[in-house]
């Protein structure tokens, strides 16, 4: 895979596929700009050499056109994030982008309307990706958060753009965040991984296994392996159907010699809402009518001394009940002990879903290593999938 980096764009058109799949209130201002912020140094780049940028990125799911997801209601937010001024181009395909694309001056930026206007985009349509290459000398894919998609604008647009396909500056970031995990982390390497269930988390699992030396399993995936071992759990969540599976992951952890921490203990509420009354018991010795939703103190200590003799930490999934406060602890404590560690020297990357949320909300951001921006792309590449739009740019 080529980075930008490698290539000047001086006189020349790229079309960069940027994910722009960012939030909008109810007057469509933008309520959280940080997509568009990781694809500024891009697109900057590609300017100060002197070339000119065409943007292109989807918005929410439209099926066919629809004003309420046009890329129009994100310019002034571009503008203010890049401060540069851009063009909106009010359409992907025709004559007003054929002539805005003619008169494109170096230096200068356009951005194309919603690429799912076209449901061409999201079927891979060879002709329509054949359409948006011809605009541009070269592609630049810097969309992590769709590079687990086979659209048109995210993996078979490459192929009309041989010699002249580059990954982006967050592109890269986040394949090298991943491999640093995957394949050249400094030991010991830890696994984080929490949320609710164990069946959407299994891949994960399995892959890993291959790659780190110990594995901490929290939230509510715990319970099923709690059960398993024939622990009593109360009302806890818990998958019935998956208690062999999970014993098979215990198993397969031993052969691989992965050591896997679960909690010791655990905090219960009588409901599932801050008005819970709560008590902290073993993790497998739950009372009837008590639901175990956050980690205890003891595994919160077990836990920080794992994640303190770690180099290279991956963090997946909230340890807890996140969302309610009295329920927080636990993934609070984490995160803390994830923030020191990288301060220590570890390379510690948060992905995927729920804990970049927790991350976010407890201010943990600056602190780790690297925060991933995009869900679906993370857990795939972290289930060990080679992705469409990142394999189009290897080919
Ligand atoms: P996931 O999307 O699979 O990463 O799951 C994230 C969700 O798991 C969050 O909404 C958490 O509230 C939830 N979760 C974490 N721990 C527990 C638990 N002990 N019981 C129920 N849900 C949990």
């Amino acid at each position: 895979m080529k980075s930008i980096d490698q290539h000047s764009f001086k006189g020349e058109k790229a079309i960069i596929r940027v994910d722009f799949n960012v939030p909008l209130d109810h007057q469509k201002n933008v309520t959280d700009n940080s997509r568009i912020e990781a694809a500024k140094s891009t697109i900057l780049k590609i300017i100060n050499d002197g070339g000119s940028c065409i943007l292109m990125s989807h918005l929410g799911r439209p099926k066919g056109e629809d004003q309420d997801l046009s890329l129009k209601h994100l310019v002034k937010e571009i503008e203010k994030t890049l401060e540069l001024e851009i063009t909106f181009v009010p359409q992907v395909i025709g004559e007003k982008t054929l002539k805005a694309i003619k008169g494109l001056q170096k230096k200068e930026i356009i951005l194309l309307e919603n690429l799912r206007f076209h449901s061409e985009e999201t079927s891979g349509d060879e002709n329509f990706a054949k359409r948006l290459a011809s605009y541009a000398d070269c592609y630049v894919n810097d969309a992590f958060g769709t590079a687990h998609r086979s659209h048109a604008s995210t993996a078979v647009i490459a192929k009309y753009f041989p010699n002249k396909k580059f990954a982006g500056h967050l592109l890269l970031k986040e394949v090298n965040s991943i491999q640093k995990i995957m394949d050249s982390g400094e030991k010991p390497v830890l696994g984080i991984l929490g949320g609710a269930k164990v069946s959407s988390k299994i891949t994960i699992i399995d892959n890993i296994l291959d790659k780190v030396d110990n594995l901490i399993i929290g939230g509510g995936m715990a319970f099923t392996f709690i059960k398993a071992l024939g622990g009593n759990i109360g009302k806890s969540i818990c998958e019935n159907d998956k208690t062999d599976l999970a014993l098979s992951i215990l198993e397969k952890a031993k052969q691989k010699k992965v050591s896997i921490y679960l909690p010791v203990d655990v905090v219960c509420g009588d409901d599932f809402s801050n008005e819970a009354n709560t008590i902290e018991k073993e993790i497998n010795n739950i009372p009837n009518g008590w639901e175990g939703m956050d980690v205890g103190p003891k595994s919160r200590k077990l836990f920080d001394k794992v994640i303190n003799q770690s180099k290279t930490i991956l963090w997946n999934g909230p340890v807890g009940v996140f969302e309610l406060e009295k329920f927080s602890k636990g993934t609070i404590a984490i995160g803390k002990s994830i923030a020191r560690s990288t301060r220590n020297g570890a390379f510690s990357l948060v992905g995927g879903g729920d804990s970049v949320s927790a991350v976010k909300k407890f201010n943990f951001e600056d602190k780790v290593s690297y925060v991933s921006t995009g869900g679906g792309a993370m857990l795939e590449s972290l289930e060990g999938k080679i992705l469409p739009g990142i394999k189009a740019l290897m080919d």
